[in-house]
């Protein structure tokens, strides 16, 4: 059935564009080339760029000049969540549905093998989509774009599809163009001298990095390799007389920490430890990227009708092999104010920089039609499947299957013709992650306004913090305020029955069991 409505929905696509093409070019409004920078794993606070109300010790530690650049000619949101693990995150962002519809709740890497962690008393909904985003499901992001004529250009990690599947790489969703994306999230190492594989350790390369074998014993940092690569595709695209969207996605920040020459060397100089030392210089590599593709453009004289969307996939890590933060504070403090990390269900783990911005500012039609005030922000709460929906807006894409999308277009809040656009975020991570520690367990999510409420499957338990007073997720308010969690779980079941969820198992009850839902 899903593929029929898919095949169904192309056609009406493909007939809409086949319309606008008989309009008379006078009349035809362009639309822009569009790059969406997303960086893996990259934390709220790992950047020169303040995202919160008050500039932190992060900011003044960590270095991307390019990042602040961008911000200046465009729009940073304060309140920019995603979801607390990779490839969740990732199918929405091709979807534009949320994980509770979409069922990839948890990360992929074989389609029969479940990734999740073991708990005492949960275990992963039985039917999760462990295969991952396959093609047929519904209208992938880089399918919508192509019935606007758009060259799909995917660099970087893809981590969308399971192992051997057809959703395995960026070619079987819909990408034109693969450079270096396949069914594995992280490359095991960042260097060409190791050939961006883990054999030099002894271990077997299925994480190697695909398609890159011309950098392969070469001293060229992973992130440097897939930059080339992207400038020289944006190159071909714009000779080609093509307009593109570029799905920059890096594999950087992610683990495992490596150091990135020559930014390394100088955070070890000003003494700081070794972890973070890497860390800070995969930041500043990832930043002076962005710096490489902002100068490309112009050089191509396509900058100013190329807009950046720059994004992480979800809150950064914070554990493990992380070190000292510069207050001298260890793990689930990287992400300070807020508590945790990536995988958790405190903001740690879902909140992410965006910013929205024209890679260089003109006076255009297009910047006329696509106004971003320069260094504005938005306080409105957004998430990774508002960007299906917004980029599919700038595209002009006007076939989307409405009935199936929990994405927004976020257009409105970028030209500032609108202050508000959802009126709660929906989060669904029925799994045990990783690691123990706040947060990390499987959870159901709600923001409504300035609260949220947190439903924890192991522990049965609730948790409501009021986030305008305590970002940080100190005071829980359930028992304090029981009918604002009343409101919030009310709607979250709604929303939640509304897109299929499936709930996880309860080994106490042998069967899979939606949240103690508060009494009225
Ligand atoms: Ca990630």
């Amino acid at each position: 059935m899903a593929i029929i409505k898919y095949v169904l929905l192309v056609l009406i696509c493909i007939r809409v564009s086949a319309e606008e093409l008989n309009v008379k070019h006078s009349e035809r409004v362009e639309s822009p080339n569009i790059i969406l920078f997303l960086v893996d794993d990259m934390g709220w606070q790992d950047s020169s760029v303040p995202f919160y109300s008050e500039r932190t010790a992060f900011n003044d530690f960590y270095k991307t000049p390019n990042m602040e650049k961008l911000a200046s000619q465009g729009m940073k949101f304060m309140n920019s969540y995603a979801h607390a693990i990779c490839s969740p995150s990732r199918t929405s962002i091709l979807t534009g549905q949320n994980p509770a519809r979409h069922h990839v709740t948890n990360w992929t890497f074989y389609a029969n093998r479940d990734q999740s962690s073991r708990t005492k008393n949960i275990s992963s909904p039985i039917k999760w989509r462990m295969e991952g985003l396959q093609p047929g499901y519904t209208m992938t992001l880089p399918e919508a774009l192509k019935t606007q004529d758009y060259k799909t250009i995917h660099v970087g990690k893809f981590h969308l599809g399971a192992a051997k599947t057809a959703g395995a790489t960026p070619e079987g969703l819909g990408f034109d163009v693969n450079i270096a994306g396949h069914h594995a999230g992280a490359p095991r190492s960042f260097c060409g001298l190791n050939n961006y594989s883990s054999a030099y350790r002894g271990q077997g390369n299925r994480w190697q990095v695909p398609g890159l074998k011309k950098y392969h014993g070469k001293d060229i940092h992973l992130t440097d390799a897939l930059t080339t690569e992207a400038n020289q595709a944006i190159e071909t695209a714009v000779k080609e007389g093509k307009k593109f969207f570029l799905h920059m996605s890096h594999y950087t920040v992610h683990v495992p920490l490596e150091k990135h020459s020559p930014y390394y060397e100088e955070y070890l100089k000003a003494g700081v430890n070794e972890a973070e030392a890497k860390y800070a210089s995969m930041v500043q590599g990832m930043d002076a990227s962005l710096g490489s593709i902002l100068k490309k453009l112009e050089e191509l004289k396509v900058a100013e009708k190329t807009i950046i969307i720059f994004a992480s996939d979800n809150g950064g890590l914070s554990y493990g092999v992380r070190g000292k933060t510069p207050m001298g504070t260890g793990k689930n403090t990287h992400n300070w104010p807020l508590k945790a990390g990536k995988g958790s269900a405190y903001e740690g783990g879902t909140r992410t920089p965006l910013i929205v911005s024209w890679a260089s500012l003109a006076q255009n039609k297009l910047q006329e039609k696509i106004a971003i005030k320069p260094a504005s922000q938005c306080h409105h709460m957004v998430i990774s499947e508002d960007y299906y929906t917004t980029i599919c807006a700038l595209a002009g894409v006007k076939c989307l299957d409405k009935s199936t999308l929990d994405g927004v277009d976020l257009t409105p809040l970028i030209t500032g013709s609108k202050e508000d656009v959802h009126s709660d975020l929906v989060f669904h991570i029925p799994h045990m992650w990783g690691p123990r520690g706040p947060g990390y367990e499987p959870h159901s999510a709600i923001r409504m306004g300035d609260w949220k409420a947190i439903y924890f499957y192991e522990g049965r338990n609730w948790e409501l913090y009021n986030l305008k007073n305590d970002i940080s997720e100190k005071q829980d308010l359930s028992k304090s305020n029981p009918e604002k969690l009343i409101t919030l779980s009310n709607v979250l079941k709604r929303k939640l029955k509304q897109m299929d969820a499936q709930f996880p198992i309860d080994k106490r009850e042998s069967k899979s069991i939606e949240p103690l839902w508060p009494m009225q």
